[in-house]
């Protein structure tokens, strides 16, 4: 099959107006100028002349579970309070809600061009009843063992079962464990979890550093998330030593280039520090989620700085529980106004290359090159010229006209 493309933004070297793909089985086999790559006889022509092409995008972090959720909270006084209300709201929801909610959530983000998602999966049990999806999934399995009546063992015991009796994602996506963020996630299930997902070879995610109500818990022993905790029975012996949530996680030793730590809002010079002394090859990936960011009135989040640590930061939505649209166009757009010097292409990054390497994908997705999967989405473009493509990318507003996922016309 042949695609042609007004214009091809392929986020490995310059866009290439005119151009030609051609698609075998799901790879991308030849790129090239219109007139340098003619159909063969009887090959299908897709015809995009109207359009610009780019990688499918990735959303590197997402709660499909909570999609019916868009607006029933208030921007909250407190983080903690939030907290509260999404524990009351989940309480009230079944198994059915859930599951009509994960499918919503895949229709709004395919609406958007998204064609992978990063995303956490609070009820694993759900899996086998969810029909293979047409996106590319990594499901994180949640863990958390801040409850009572659940161990540290159980919890990982459950990730492994679930890890051995199927495979999740199918062909097209992948797995992953997810400590949920320390103040639900003791030192030792992250330990176990880094782990297991050595053994097993799949990235991990948390929460970390996202409010500075969990600096207060951590730091100060103090605030309404330490005292909520407190009160349901977590032990609080690991706060208030004057040790922030970063480190508090990164003595555990777990934390490698295989994490994708999720949020660090809150991090001082000494956290910047300790990062500084992995090498940089092994230092963590890290996503931010614009709109949730705002929502929460977090502290600014330090992308110019993380970047020239060589820190591999991408963007996610977070869920429609703390955001208003699946978009990642808009979550780049959001975040353009917090960082008007980030290029048009450096934000398109942050939801194609930099994603893809987080997910240890990188050369397959993210990118238009030569054997990689043949992941595109179309866009309508008001210019052809090539200097413009990566703002006419980000500036679109529509939803996509046509999508492709691993070879496949999907929409
Ligand atoms: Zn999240």
């Amino acid at each position: 099959m042949i695609v042609h493309a007004g214009l091809l933004v392929t986020m490995d070297g310059p866009p290439i107006a005119d151009a030609a793909l051609r698609i075998e089985g799901n790879r991308i086999c030849a790129l090239a100028h219109r007139d340098s790559l003619p159909p063969a006889p009887g090959e299908h022509v897709v015809d995009l002349r109207d359009h610009i092409v780019l990688p499918g995008l990735i959303n590197a972090h997402c709660h499909l579970d909570y999609s019916m959720m868009r607006g029933a909270i208030s921007p909250p006084k407190s983080f903690t309070a939030w907290v509260q209300r999404i524990n009351a709201l989940k309480r009230s929801l079944d198994a059915d809600d859930y599951l009509a909610a994960i499918q919503r959530g895949i229709a709004e983000l395919r609406r958007w061009g998204t064609t992978s998602v990063a995303n956490i999966e609070a009820f694993p049990e759900l899996m086998p009843r969810i029909p293979p999806a047409p996106l590319r999934i990594w499901w994180f399995y949640e863990m958390i063992d801040v409850r009572h009546r659940i161990t540290t063992e159980d919890v990982v015991a459950g990730a492994l079962s679930f890890f051995n009796q199927q495979a999740p994602g199918g062909e097209t996506g992948g797995g992953g464990l997810s400590p949920h963020a320390p103040y639900t996630a003791s030192r030792t299930l992250y330990g176990l979890a880094a782990e297991c997902s050595r053994k097993l070879s799949m990235p991990v995610c948390t929460h970390l550093a996202e409010s500075r109500e969990e600096f207060a818990m951590f730091h100060d022993g103090s605030g309404p998330l330490h005292d909520f905790l407190r009160d349901i029975g977590r032990p609080m012996e690991d706060c208030g030593h004057k040790q922030t949530p970063f480190a508090h996680l990164w003595h555990t030793g777990s934390i490698d280039h295989s994490w994708i730590l999720v949020h660090m809002n809150e991090l001082t010079e000494d956290d910047f520090a300790l990062l500084e002394t992995a090498p940089t090859e092994r230092r963590p990936h890290i996503v931010h989620c614009p709109g949730s960011h705002s929502y929460f009135n977090h502290s600014p989040f330090a992308f110019r700085r993380l970047q020239s640590l060589g820190i591999n930061l991408c963007v996610g939505t977070d869920s429609l529980a703390s955001t208003d649209s699946l978009s990642l166009l808009r979550e780049l757009r959001r975040l353009q106004t917090t960082e008007p010097s980030l290029s048009a292409r450096e934000l398109l990054e942050t939801v194609t290359l930099n994603p893809a390497r987080a997910l240890q994908r990188q050369g397959q997705l993210g990118a238009l090159t030569l054997g990689a999967c043949a992941d595109l989405i179309a866009l309508p473009s008001p210019h052809k010229v090539s200097e413009l493509a990566y703002d006419s990318v980000l500036a679109c507003t529509e939803p996509v006209h046509w999508m492709m996922i691993d070879g496949k016309i999907v929409a």
